[in-house]
């Protein structure tokens, strides 16, 4: 079953600027917003904990990384800590 977010979540809105951006983001979408590992996703996480979908960081991927080529730098230290200190390790 799909992630209960998939339909508004910002993830969607990430430009896909190169062909391994969109490999990457494909990967995501078929392992976490459509797939087992939804229940791992740290921006649904972040969403969930710091109070809805603005909250969580443009550029975090699912995994609670960065987007390649992007990094943390304005992310908020609330955000931060959540990817970095996932409950599920
Ligand atoms: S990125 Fe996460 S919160 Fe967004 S639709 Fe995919 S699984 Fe759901």
């Amino acid at each position: 079953m799909d992630c209960e977010n998939i339909k508004g979540c910002t993830l969607f809105k990430i430009p896909l600027a190169s062909k391994e951006r969109e490999l990457a983001f494909q990967g995501f979408v078929r392992m976490y917003c459509k797939g087992d590992l939804k229940e791992k996703c740290v921006r649904r996480l972040v969403g969930r904990t710091l109070g809805g979908p603005s909250k969580i960081p443009e550029n975090m991927m699912p995994n609670g990384l960065p987007l390649a080529g992007t990094d943390d730098s304005k992310w908020s230290p609330e955000a931060k800590a959540l990817a970095k200190n996932r409950p599920w390790g």
